[in-house]
């Protein structure tokens, strides 16, 4: 029998082992998920958005266990991993209630006389979620949320790494009292996912994680006409302009750079500083990077865990030795933490300085620990190498004028644009990629469209 395991990056022990779904057991989830769907999209949208808030406040109740899980899972520091679920977990969801009604409403057409007109959006069916382990609760919540709210039964795969994410999922639901077969997971492997998304009872695949998956997903889906959301990886930029608020631009890039050791789809991997203010930004950036504490995630003195994998930690480290091979210098590395551990996922924070785009550390997503930051000598030139990359998730500007940053923005090729402010996802906002880093949207009204279809009501009213 084949079975995921889930690695600790603690200490390499095995948290968990789920048999992977059979052929037999794969059928049978999609028969459950087909057979609930009509009566869930029958039943009216506000008792659809109390059973997703009674599957939130279960999780909320739960959030230190969850938490001290999803650390054990991932490596994420115990301080830290609760909040995924009391901040952005339960406020994407709840963003997404209150945009329901209206973003699900008819679309009447204009007045005319002898007619009935109007579009309106149904589920898809069954929408299948492929989520990341990185932020195992937000990434999933984002595609969850509407599509039940939407009317869809959903069938929840989550990463080998963070398995019991999905089985946290289903006791919530169940505890919500979610009729059978609309919430389900399953443990499957990625020939499995294949066979689910080529099956005509599937309607949507909302996938978050690697370009590699992405397209895997991509090529799954080919023979059918169904939409995917493709939600994939990023190397975001960030730019630090002349008349930035440097105390805030050094406390918010580091945190964007190491908060979850980095493994963050939009943390900051790239610093682009105006030349009259990169000295004091750079030691900036030195002195707070070196506040942080490596170790035991466990423990709560810890701001900064493992990464997820030795693998993971090796391309991170081989970034940064090519990096200091071509002339770049670190200013700070392993030696500054004590908890670093060479050839264990334990990486100390990285900064470089006396980078380019010539070095894989400026190009490639690392996903881990590491930045670099580079000397600009104005607007123009920031632009060019913040849009030099094959991604675009999100990118910041720190500045006092609202009017360049919005001038900038036009100009930059990104999903998201910020200004003294990132690695944050506002619900209300439409969470998007352009290039490598995939299509689709999720969360805001917008992230209703992937879930639903839209049908045109033309009546020709009698007499
Ligand atoms: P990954 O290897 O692509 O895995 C993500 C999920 O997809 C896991 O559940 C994985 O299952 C599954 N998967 C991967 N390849 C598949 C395939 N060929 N067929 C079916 N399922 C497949 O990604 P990761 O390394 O865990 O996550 C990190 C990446 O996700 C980074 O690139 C990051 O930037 C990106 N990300 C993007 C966003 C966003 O909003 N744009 C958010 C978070 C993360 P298994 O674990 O079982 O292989």
């Amino acid at each position: 029998m084949s079975v995921q395991r889930v690695i600790s990056p603690i200490d390499g022990s095995v948290v968990a082992e789920r048999p992977i779904a059979t052929p037999d057991q794969v059928e049978a989830v999609l028969r459950r998920a087909d057979a609930a769907r009509a009566a869930w999209a029958a039943t009216p949208l506000v008792e659809r958005a109390a059973k997703v808030e009674l599957a939130v406040q279960y999780m909320l109740d739960h959030a230190d266990e969850v938490g001290l899980e999803m650390t054990v899972q991932m490596g994420r520091p115990v301080g830290q991993s609760p909040n995924e679920i009391r901040r952005g977990f339960q406020e994407r969801a709840r963003m997404m209630a209150t945009l329901a009604p209206a973003a699900l409403a008819d679309l009447p057409a204009s007045q005319k006389d002898g007619f009935q007109r109007f579009i309106r959006r149904e589920p898809v069916g069954t929408v299948l979620v492929v989520a990341p382990w990185n932020f195992p609760y937000l990434t999933s919540i984002n595609s969850i949320a509407p599509a039940l709210l939407s009317g869809n039964t959903v069938i929840l795969k989550h990463a080998t790494q963070t398995i019991l994410c999905a089985e946290r999922y289903s006791a919530a639901f169940e505890a919500a009292g979610l009729p059978d077969g609309v919430f389900q997971h399953i443990h499957a492997d990625h020939a499995a996912i294949a066979s689910m998304i080529a099956d005509p009872r599937i309607g949507f695949v909302a996938f978050t994680g690697s370009v590699e998956g992405g397209h895997s997903i991509q090529a799954a889906a080919a023979s059918r006409f169904i939409g995917t959301g493709l939600e994939l990886g990023g190397k975001d930029p960030s730019y630090v302009r002349a008349d930035a608020d440097l105390e805030l631009a050094i406390a918010e890039n580091v945190d964007g750079a190491f908060f979850n050791a980095g493994q963050s789809c939009c943390s900051i991997e790239r610093i682009y500083v105006h030349e009259s203010v990169y000295d004091d930004f750079v030691d900036g950036v030195r002195a707070e990077t070196l506040k942080y504490v490596l170790g035991d995630p466990r423990d709560a003195s810890t701001s900064i865990g493992p990464m997820v994998t030795t693998k993971a930690a090796t391309f991170v480290r081989g970034q940064i030795d090519e990096a200091i091979a071509r002339g770049a210098t670190a200013i700070t590395s392993e030696a500054d933490f004590a908890g670093s551990r060479p050839g264990t996922p334990y990486v100390g924070p990285t900064v470089l300085v006396g980078v380019d785009h010539s070095m894989s550390v400026m190009r490639d997503e690392s996903f881990g620990p590491v930045v670099g930051i580079m000397k600009v000598s104005g607007d123009d030139e920031a632009i060019a190498l913040m849009n030099d990359s094959p991604y675009g998730l999100s990118a910041c500007v720190w500045s006092r004028d609202v009017d360049a940053a919005v001038a900038i923005g036009d100009r930059i090729e990104t999903g998201t644009w910020f200004m003294n402010r990132c690695d944050y996802l506002d619900p209300e906002l439409a969470w998007t990629g352009v290039k490598d880093t995939g299509h689709g949207i999720s969360l805001s009204p917008l992230g209703f469209d992937g879930v639903t279809r839209v049908k045109s009501f033309h009546l020709k009213l009698p007499g």
